[in-house]
């Protein structure tokens, strides 16, 4: 057993991967935990309030606690699963998403591009996300500009920056005072590691977690940022 682990250790692309962790970062009004559930899912808690992100029933939520807040950020079945949403919803859930999640999910607050709210008593920053070029066929786009929603979150003193799928994208460049961000990289559908640290070199966040990496190399986005002590790279068990 000792030599199997060995070797899966050895041949694993990825050093430091942390499985099954919750992460804890301090803000200045209390402590903000982050639970990596699968791919481009994720759950924040703050102040008691429980935020879901793209909820996806591939995902484990055994013991997870229900939304106050719900996220969502298009209309792609790995982003938008309706009766995952419905298993996490209480009575006062509130859910934000774009117009096209909308005729899906019909309860939803939308935000476009570049509005803001305050929602569950959070300030919520719906950022454009969409590909330059790749799509499934000449002249299409995976993600089309205006249709999905990239969000930025105020927890207390820290801004929380979800990027959704999308390719290194002007806005997410012109990103500013982000302390911990969700980046998606992984082909064909958004964007390769290299294309996903040029971003990050751009936005300088704090801490830059890689999310919804499937296929991806991690050591070339780890790599790339090497040079910018400034900038925390956490590895987690996404996929
Ligand atoms: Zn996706």
């Amino acid at each position: 057993m000792k030599n199997i682990a060995l070797t899966i250790v050895l041949l694993s692309p990825v050093a430091n991967l942390q499985a099954g962790t919750t992460d804890s970062v301090q803000t200045a009004e209390g402590v903000l935990k982050i639970t990596p559930v699968t791919h481009g899912s994720l759950m924040l808690e703050y102040k008691g309030k429980v935020i879901h992100i793209d909820p996806w029933c591939r995902g484990d939520y055994t013991g997870l606690p229900k939304a106050d807040l719900i996220l969502i950020t298009d209309i792609h079945g790995d982003h938008l699963d309706p009766a995952q949403v419905k298993k996490l919803k209480k009575s006062g859930t509130q859910v934000v998403a774009p117009q096209a999640v909308a005729q899906t999910v019909t309860e939803v607050l939308v935000l476009q591009n570049g509005q803001k709210k305050v929602v569950a008593g959070l300030q919520i920053e719906a950022v454009a996300m969409y590909n330059h070029k790749r799509g499934p066929s000449p002249g299409k786009l995976y993600h089309d500009k205006g249709r999905g929603n990239g969000y930025v979150v105020t927890l207390g003193d820290k801004r929380v920056y979800i990027s959704g799928d999308t390719a290194c994208i002007s806005e997410m460049k012109a990103l500013t005072d982000i302390d911990i961000a969700f980046v998606t990289m992984n082909l064909p559908y958004t964007m390769p590691p290299e294309e996903a640290a040029e971003c990050v070199k751009a936005f300088k966040p704090r801490i830059v977690y890689p999310y919804h990496y499937r296929g991806s190399d991690l050591n070339v986005f780890t790599r790339a940022l090497e040079a910018h002590p400034d900038i925390e790279v956490r590895l987690r068990d996404w996929y």
